[in-house]
């Protein structure tokens, strides 16, 4: 009770606005609604591509939160978050200011697959995105709850938006593109035991009923519901650390940003993290909780690969699973336990956290808690992340179905790029799987859809071996300065020092009969040049299939072609932009079109 009601305070809490994060101008290119991960990427992109941008947030003090983990990266998500620096983003930059624990994950493993990851200090992450968005030209930050978005009809079915309106008597906002990275937020609903109140995230009230309204209602936008949990918070000093196994970070810590040689944290003032491991005591406590856990009971889809200790020890019953005791900061007494996301009532938790050796007199800070949402089915979304019946509405970040930071900023990255660009009326562009994780990402998202959270790992990406954490820059720096214009200058003239300093230094190692011992790490990583050779050909397939545009009104379900009824459906709701779509080429090859047919869709 005294958790709910501390927690239901935090609700009712109301932040005032600082001076000088006000609306300035009636009328912006880009608004921006959502200060988290998607929206503070999608903001900084879209100033920077040249729009007149505004950023919309409930809580100035919440921009750059880390709702759940203090930590950026790992395997599949370093990758990304290497993209979204190579594209000039903030996140890569932020984690080498915050990071206090740096290591690469799957080092057993080749370079192709390597995982940068940090563990965070959470202010130091915050001030440092709040600091980089207030120094962005073309970027206005307000404090505001968006009740409602402004959209008229165009024809029956089309839409365009015209802007926002916010909670109170402001008039209603301008803008020619709205960026929509409300989170966990939408409907969303707290989780505490039996417990249940609405709320976006701890301390934060829901989105308005509005938003919500207009999306289902207005746009007739299909909605899905998912779920997601966080673990307590532990405070360190009640936690026997002499029974748990040391985990130390990275001797030399490798920066996620191109643009550094070193991180903040000195690598000798780095925290170490700890491994623990749950016991069948565990496992009692959760089957004795079951009765008084309202979130485990609901048949909503949770995070598959991030588990709640309740889902962990339902599916494998006597397994001992690994904790993580992560630190919260540099200075925190707070340790986050990795692996230990629940929602039975908080005497409970306590109950269960005791259980484990090294925590057998460890005391609670936060109680875990459980959030349900509703998400927008993202196959409604072009690959430009705009609505796919909505002119000028992009969504980004978990309410496309995704979880996680790293997957939300570099949505809300590309989104920032096309809102910017449809307001400026430039062509929007897609990012190929051929040539990012970012690609990839959106692709799944955009042709297959979700049934549960999405997450990102490098076995979701075919090109894995090319599209590696050392070369993002080379990938997508250049275009992102001359195709796209949402890199700098600087940032640029580096890809370019780095690009031809490897030409040169691969056409030197071409011409020597004994490489020196320098050359060891490049050497290593050419292992892979027969098959990145093999992939590029592969590429130039897809390239030519990226330029063989399909009919939006393509009639798939009569089309006279052999495809199985299952495989028309899917095709007639997708509708997918390109021949090269991963999902036509499932489809085809499942299913191939029958030669004497003449309307084959490779020839639209
Ligand atoms: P958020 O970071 O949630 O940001 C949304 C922002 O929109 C907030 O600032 C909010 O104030 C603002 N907003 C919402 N509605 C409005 C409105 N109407 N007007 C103005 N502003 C508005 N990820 C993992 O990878 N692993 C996990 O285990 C994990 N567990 C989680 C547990 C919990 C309880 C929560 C809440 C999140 C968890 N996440 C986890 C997810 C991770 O926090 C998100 O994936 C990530 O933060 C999503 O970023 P986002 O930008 O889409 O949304």
């Amino acid at each position: 009770r005294k958790w709910w009601s501390s927690l239901r305070n935090g609700l009712s809490r109301v932040s005032r606005a600082p001076a000088g994060y006000r609306a300035i101008h009636r009328r912006y290119d880009v608004i921006v609604v959502g200060g988290g991960h998607a929206g503070t990427e999608a903001a900084a992109a879209a100033a920077r591509v040249g729009a007149e941008t505004l950023l919309v947030t409930q809580k100035i003090d919440t921009i750059g939160a880390l709702s759940c983990n203090p930590s950026l990266g790992g395997v599949g998500k370093g990758q990304l978050v290497r993209e979204v620096d190579a594209l000039d983003g903030l996140c890569g930059r932020a984690g080498d200011r915050a990071g206090i624990h740096f290591s690469v994950l799957n080092r057993s493993k080749g370079p192709a697959v390597w995982g940068p990851r940090a563990q965070l200090d959470r202010q130091r992450y915050r001030d440092f995105i709040q600091a980089e968005l207030l120094a962005t030209p073309r970027l206005e930050v307000m404090e505001g709850s968006v009740e409602e978005l402004l959209v008229e009809e165009e024809r029956p079915g089309r839409h365009r938006v015209t802007g926002i309106r916010l909670a109170g008597h402001a008039p209603p906002l301008e803008a020619s593109s709205v960026i929509l990275t409300t989170g966990t937020f939408l409907s969303g609903f707290l989780f505490l035991g039996q417990t249940s109140s609405p709320g976006g995230r701890i301390g934060d009230p829901p989105s308005s009923s509005g938003l919500s309204r207009t999306l289902k209602e207005t746009l007739g936008l299909q909605v899905g519901r998912l779920r997601t949990g966080t673990p307590p918070r532990i405070l360190k000093d009640s936690v026997d650390l002499t029974l748990a196994t040391l985990h130390p970070p990275d001797q030399h810590p490798t920066p996620f940003s191109f643009l550094n040689t070193h991180t903040h944290c000195k690598p000798e003032e780095q925290l170490p993290c700890y491994l623990v491991r749950t016991t069948p005591g565990v496992d009692r406590v959760v089957m004795e909780s079951l009765d008084d856990n309202s979130h485990i009971q609901e048949d909503t889809k949770g995070p598959r690969y991030c588990p709640s200790i309740e889902s962990r020890v339902l599916r494998f019953p006597g397994r001992s699973h690994q904790v993580w005791l992560e630190p919260e900061g540099m200075t925190s007494n707070l340790l986050y336990p990795q692996g230990l996301s629940m929602t039975m009532p908080p005497d409970m938790q306590l109950r269960l956290l005791r259980q484990i050796p090294a925590l057998h007199r460890v005391e609670i800070s936060t109680p875990g808690y459980g959030v349900q949402y509703d998400y927008v089915c993202p196959t409604q979304l072009c690959p430009s992340l705009q609505v796919k019946t909505t002119q000028g509405l992009f969504l980004a970040g978990q309410i496309n179905g995704t979880t996680g930071y790293e997957e939300a900023a570099a949505q809300g990255l590309w989104a920032g790029v096309n809102a910017a660009r449809s307001a400026l009326a430039a062509p929007l562009l897609a990012l190929s799987r051929t040539e990012s994780y970012i690609g990839v990402l959106i692709d799944d998202l955009v042709t297959r859809g979700v049934t549960e959270p999405y997450r990102m790992f490098t076995s979701r990406a075919e090109f894995r071996t090319l599209l590696r954490p050392d070369n993002a820059d080379l990938r997508l720096t250049l275009k992102g300065f001359e195709e796209v214009g949402c890199v700098s200058a600087q940032r640029y003239n580096e890809a370019v020092r780095v690009k031809e300093g490897l030409e040169e230094a691969f056409s030197t190692l071409g011409s020597l009969s004994r490489s020196p011992r320098d050359w060891r790490k490049t050497l290593e990583t050419t292992v892979y040049r027969p098959h990145c050779e093999l992939q590029k050909k592969e590429i130039q397939r897809i390239e030519r299939e990226e330029g063989m545009y399909l009919s939006p009104d393509l009639d798939y379900l009569s089309l006279p072609v052999s495809l199985s009824n299952e495989v028309r459906e899917i095709l007639d709701r997708v509708r997918p932009t390109t021949v090269s779509s991963d999902l036509v080429g499932s489809a085809l090859f499942l299913h191939p079109i029958s030669h004497n047919t003449k309307h084959s869709p490779f020839s639209l």
